[in-house]
């Protein structure tokens, strides 16, 4: 069995994107098993002669692109923190890496907030990603997400594939 690097992080962050970027058409499985959500797809993929599984957690029970707030398929508004809160506990559990995807256009929310405080207490490796840092001003407001706790954030943008390998150099260092 290969490693498992999760990404997690509130919906519209970019998790999707960012999988989709690395899997491609090399996404094969969608897990159905018994006792399982059907909201994490998982993908085999390398990096530097490492083979690991990348799994984009949150995708299908809110849709890709499901704007902040508003009310996916499971129905309550609150579902959706509950489930990315469980999604990351999963994380947790299973995951070896997990790569928190946070948003530079937004800046820090309170839910981030929540998510940082869960991941802060695993001692597995998490690797802090802030996306959409789509040019040289969002990078540089990027490094208020120092401030989570959670160390340096690598500075990504999935759209462009800027910082993109850094941002897997990272993952398979920690793997
Ligand atoms: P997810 O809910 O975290 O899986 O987020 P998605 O991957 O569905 O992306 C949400 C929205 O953000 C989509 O409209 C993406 O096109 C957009 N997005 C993703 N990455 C970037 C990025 O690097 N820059 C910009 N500007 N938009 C992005
Ligand atoms: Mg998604």
């Amino acid at each position: 069995m290969k490693p498992l690097v999760a990404i997690v992080g509130r919906p519209n962050v970019g998790k999707s994107t960012f999988f989709n970027r690395m899997i491609g058409e090399r996404l094969a499985i969608v897990e159905d098993l018994p006792g399982t959500t059907r909201d994490r797809l998982y993908g085999d993929t390398d990096w530097n002669g490492r083979d690991f599984t990348l799994i984009d957690t949150g995708g299908l029970e809110l849709g890709t692109g499901t704007p902040v707030g508003q009310v996916g398929l499971t129905g309550q508004p609150g579902d959706l923190m509950d489930h990315v809160m469980a999604q990351a506990q999963l994380a947790i559990e299973e995951a070896d890496v997990i790569v928190f995807m946070v948003d530079a256009r937004s800046g820090i929310t309170s839910a981030d907030e929540d998510v940082a405080t869960l991941l802060r207490r695993t001692k597995k490796p998490v690797i802090l990603a802030a996306n959409k840092a789509d040019n040289a001003a969002r990078r540089l407001d990027a490094v208020e997400f120092y401030s989570l706790g959670l160390g340096e954030p690598i500075v990504i943008s999935s759209i462009q594939g800027s910082g993109t390998g850094d941002l897997l150099d990272e993952i398979v260092n920690a793997l």
